[in-house]
């Protein structure tokens, strides 16, 4: 009898057990194939975990699969040893971390598709269009000027050109050609010769091939980063092995990838949210085959199924947007990666201007080989830094004179400039004239915020949107907007330079498909002389004519309550100066704030990232805090008031045994920062150890306890492994 332990890609705990279908030899089945079954009458399609010649369940319940899907895992063994450790890890079923792990199209039982390219040519005949037909001998004359042309050129070039192309092909004027996406064309752009600090870095994790290793690649903003990655991944790929690249954002892959296609002879293929289930499903399929050299991609790209892995890179390791923190598995992408080249005996490099607390003191303990690239590549200076004093100084909606009159210096050289402001809409706040009661969210503890592009108030923590009132609900006074955000500054900066392109990006205004590219562009292409925007201006992006950087606002996070407030404070403020003077002509920083004396801050602008990051740790150390003590947070929130801490305190009861067992601390449930969220009141349990082990056993007892304490009562509540934020 040969039994199929079987995983659901789905929240469902544990295995189910299943007979082999009839005539399938044990030999042929192995774990990581797809099996479709029967789950409560329902088709469902499984992974096997294990497969085994014995079971539990009674053989009249035992149910057979319906097919055995793939004729070779889809999820090779070293995988599904990384999904069941992180499901270990992170206490989650491992049905969901499978769920995580897979597109959708895979989770259905699609077979493995190797994507192809899709080109349209000129065919050298057929029926000439109408002349009045403009469209058609518009596109017909790009195509003759091109060659050929792609999807995403099309796009580009000729918005609408879907209609258009398919009267060409009746007209059989065009060609539509497939070709293996593989196929990739040869290196077009001549490589940089590395300097000797980047080559040293490639040799040292080159050196490492096939074992496990980790590196830190501390490199100063603009220098030369993704060239040691790029040198690399063509290593690996030289070895018949494939390399992971993951980067934060989908903001950034498109540069990144463009950097990577034009410099390696081989398949680059991406992978983020962004993407189409269909693309996502081939980027999994290439990883699998074999076909994909290099995979650029966000987060969960760390569980793509590589036949042969054999690099892992973390680009911007530092970046919050690895710790998935909104669906059920919050796993750090960081660490995953981590333990996936463990697994699997290769060398994992994580790089960054600004390393995380974490890996700096992993680095410093000698469990990280450490690698630095203290110049900036092409020969470019390092930025100058200036802070303004607010205090008492005369501003122009959120810009001091100072700053004003950079900015015309730079504009009249043809230079570009960045503002930076954390902070998108038009005000942050409403009040009233008269009492000065602001207008809050009804269902948050958050203001409200006017937004200019639709005239009302927007929650930006739970969505919800209203007009604004025309008067004061208590007193009938009339309202007025304080404070400043994205839109504000544009609308300023619109008045004082009427003859300059400003560009504002901030995800409001790219919320339209390629926006944000069509804003990049802008951008990249010189046109736009003042760049404005949020976080998502921060990184990686690369604008050679950007020579001044302010920095409007970034006081609130000096005294924000967040353990790693001050950390992400000083690496957001470097890389939003590491933006400036990155081409040929010298850059600036301007910084203001009416802190110019806060100690960190001055520790920051004088003696740089590094310097601030070590003082940082003590200080950790003194109040028990990452990186010295491992955390967890149980969060509970309910519709009714008191609900969640009430059973977070039965948790915190329940815990005391097995806290002290294993050397845990677990302290009283608090309620949340921002208590009340869309219509829920939220409390936490915040558990701390010396050490993951004891914190992961810990957690073992008490999390089936709380499941217990949680039935019957009307709360929702989840667990945070590592959480980003605690306080
Ligand atoms: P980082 O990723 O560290 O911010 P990049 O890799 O984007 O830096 O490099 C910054 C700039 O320096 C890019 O324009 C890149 O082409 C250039 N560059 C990188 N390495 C070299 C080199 N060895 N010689 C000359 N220019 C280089
Ligand atoms: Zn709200």
């Amino acid at each position: 009898m040969t039994i199929l332990r079987i995983v659901i890609p789905s929240a469902l705990p544990g295995s189910l057990d299943y007979l082999a279908p009839a005539g399938a030899g044990a030999a042929a089945l192995s774990p990581g194939m797809r099996a479709a079954v029967k789950l409560g009458g329902r088709a469902c399609v499984g992974v096997i975990a294990e497969v085994a010649d014995r079971t539990e369940v009674a053989r009249e319940r035992l149910k057979p699969v319906e097919r055995v899907v793939d004729a070779a895992p889809v999820v090779p063994a070293s995988l599904l040893e990384l999904l069941q450790w992180a499901a270990r890890y992170y206490h989650q079923p491992l049905g969901g971390v499978l769920r995580t792990a897979m597109p959708l199209l895979a989770r259905r039982g699609a077979a493995p598709q190797i994507p192809q390219s899709v080109f349209w040519e000129c065919a050298g005949g057929g029926e000439a269009p109408p002349p009045r037909a403009v469209k058609q001998r518009a596109l017909l004359d790009l195509l003759q000027d091109c060659g050929r042309l792609d999807e995403a050129a099309l796009a580009r070039r000729f918005p609408g050109w879907r209609p258009v192309m398919r009267r060409l092909l009746q007209r059989r004027l065009v060609t539509r050609l497939e070709e293996p996406a593989q196929a990739a064309p040869p290196p077009r752009a001549a490589r940089h010769r590395l300097n000797r600090e980047q080559q040293e870095a490639v040799d040292a994790v080159a050196a490492g091939f096939g074992e496990f290793h980790r590196h830190l690649l501390e490199g100063v903003t603009g220098s030369g980063k993704t060239e040691v990655y790029l040198a690399l991944c063509e290593q690996a790929m030289q070895r018949g092995e494939q390399a992971l690249v993951l980067v934060p954002e989908i903001a950034l892959t498109a540069q990144t990838v463009e950097r990577f296609r034009a410099q390696l002879a081989g398949a680059v293929c991406v992978f983020h949210s962004g993407l189409t289930d269909r693309e996502r499903f081939h980027c999994w399929s290439a990883a699998l085959s074999g076909d994909a050299g290099v995979v650029i991609g966000t987060r969960s790209a760390v569980f793509l199924p590589f036949k042969r892995l054999g690099l892992a890179v973390v680009d911007e390791e530092h970046d919050a947007s690895y710790k998935q923190s909104e669906s059920s598995f919050r796993y750090h992408a960081r660490d995953v990666a981590i333990k996936r080249a463990q697994i699997g005996a290769l060398p994992v490099v994580l790089g960054s201007a600004t390393p995380s607390l974490e890996s700096l003191h992993n680095a410093l303990q000698g469990r990280y080989a450490r690698r630095h690239l203290t110049r900036r590549a092409a020969g470019a200076a390092p930025p100058r830094w200036r802070v303004i004093d607010l205090r008492g100084s005369r501003l122009e909606d959120g810009l001091s004179p100072p700053l004003l009159a950079a900015m015309r210096e730079r504009l009249a050289a043809r230079e570009q400039v960045l503002l930076f402001l954390n902070r998108r809409g038009y005000a942050p706040v409403m009040l009233c004239r008269d009492c000065g009661a602001a207008l809050s969210c009804g269902r948050c503890d958050a203001r409200l915020v006017y937004h200019l592009c639709d005239g009302r108030l927007h929650c930006h923590h739970c969505g919800v949107s209203q007009r604004p009132p025309d008067a004061c609900s208590g007193c009938g006074g009339g309202m007025r907007l304080v404070g400043l955000g994205t839109e504000k500054v544009e609308r300023h900066l619109a008045q004082l330079f009427p003859e300059t392109d400003i560009v504002r990006i901030d995800t409001d205004a790219v919320r339209r498909k390629n926006e944000l590219q069509r804003r990049l562009e802008r951008v990249r292409s010189g046109d736009a002389g003042i760049v404005l925007g949020t976080q998502m201006l921060t990184k990686g992006h690369h604008f050679p004519a950007m020579t001044l950087v302010g920095i409007v606002n970034a006081d609130q996070s000096l005294f924000a309550a967040d353990f790693r407030a001050i950390e992400r404070l000083g690496q957001l403020i470097v890389q939003v100066g590491g933006r400036a003077g990155r081409g040929a002509a010298a850059g600036e920083v301007m910084l203001q704030t009416h802190h110019p004396h806060h100690p960190q801050l001055q520790v920051l602008l004088k003696s740089g990232y590094g310097a601030f990051a070590l003082q940082l740790l003590p200080q950790r150390e003194a109040a028990q805090l990452p990186p010295y003590r491992h955390l967890a947070v149980i969060r509970a929130r309910s519709a009714a008031g008191a609900e969640a801490a009430a059973f977070l305190d039965l948790v915190h009861r329940a815990s005391q045994e097995c806290a002290r067992r294993h050397a845990t601390q677990v302290f009283p449930p608090a309620p949340m920062m921002m208590e009340k969220k869309a219509g829920h009141y939220r409390a936490q349990l915040l558990l701390s150890a010396a050490d993951a082990h004891s914190l992961n056993a810990c957690l073992a007892a008490l999390l089936p306890a709380a499941a217990r304490l949680a039935r019957g009562r009307k709360v929702r509540w989840h667990l945070d492994v590592d959480p980003g934020e605690a306080v």
